[in-house]
């Protein structure tokens, strides 16, 4: 199986009733700001350098910005956060993430999430986070050089350890909380959500510093361009 073979059999994934309705639902009523997009509204596939050695594991696309765009973290206020942050850490070719034609390239980064259809309220509920755990399951396996997980957020923090057979209570979560899985690192953060994000709660500077923890890590030195 191949990563482009994996995203050709999610894209048409069903399994959660409640998650289907509603990506397909904002995908037809939109946004007013982009009644002209055609909405993905379908599953959102992981993006990003196959022979990744950090991968980024965020929680659930956006309604009007992956659920729009059909790429991770594009088009929505947690894109503008974190993918300047990668391109300033070298990890990124353009600081900009617009769409998915607008030549964005990742530099030994894998973008992919725990839940992979827009949910209400950005809030899956725990046996939508079971079902596509299997999804989980068949990608992590095709990253075969991942030396180290950002994680966004506890949610994506909890589902890998879940995808490792790993007890919550023995590895917490905390903001750049830091866990060798054997032979991985889990390394973890704040979700660069704009409610994060706008407060205070996570700034640039924080997240910055996370970033070069995980290339140092990764044994990743980054590169403009
Ligand atoms: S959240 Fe995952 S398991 Fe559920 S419908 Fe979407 S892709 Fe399938």
């Amino acid at each position: 199986m191949s990563l482009d073979r994996l995203h050709d059999e999610l894209i048409t994934c069903r399994r959660c009733p409640r998650l289907v309705e509603w990506r397909e639902r904002v995908g037809r009523e939109k946004r007013a700001a982009y009644r002209e997009w055609e909405y993905w509204a379908r599953p959102v596939p992981g993006f990003g350098d196959p022979q990744a050695r950090l991968l980024v594991f965020g929680l659930a696309p956006g309604a009007h910005g992956s659920n729009r765009t059909g790429r991770p973290f594009t088009g929505d206020a947690s894109g503008d956060f974190l993918y300047p942050a990668l391109y300033r850490a070298g990890l990124a070719n353009q600081p900009l993430s617009r769409h998915r034609g607008d030549g964005l390239e990742l530099h030994g980064v894998y973008i992919t999430a725990s839940v992979r259809c827009a949910p209400p309220d950005n809030k899956p509920l725990p046996e939508e986070s079971r079902n596509c755990s299997s999804w989980t399951d068949l990608e992590l396996p095709l990253l075969p050089q991942v030396r180290v997980y950002l994680a966004l957020g506890k949610i994506a923090h909890d589902a890998l350890l879940a995808y490792h057979g790993l007890r919550k209570a023995a590895y917490p979560f905390a903001h750049g909380s830091e866990h060798d899985l054997g032979g991985r690192v889990l390394l973890s953060s704040y979700h660069v959500s704009r409610q994060n994000t706008n407060t205070g709660k996570l700034t640039a500077p924080m997240f910055d510093a996370v970033l070069e923890r995980a290339k140092a890590l990764a044994g990743l030195s980054g590169k403009k361009g």
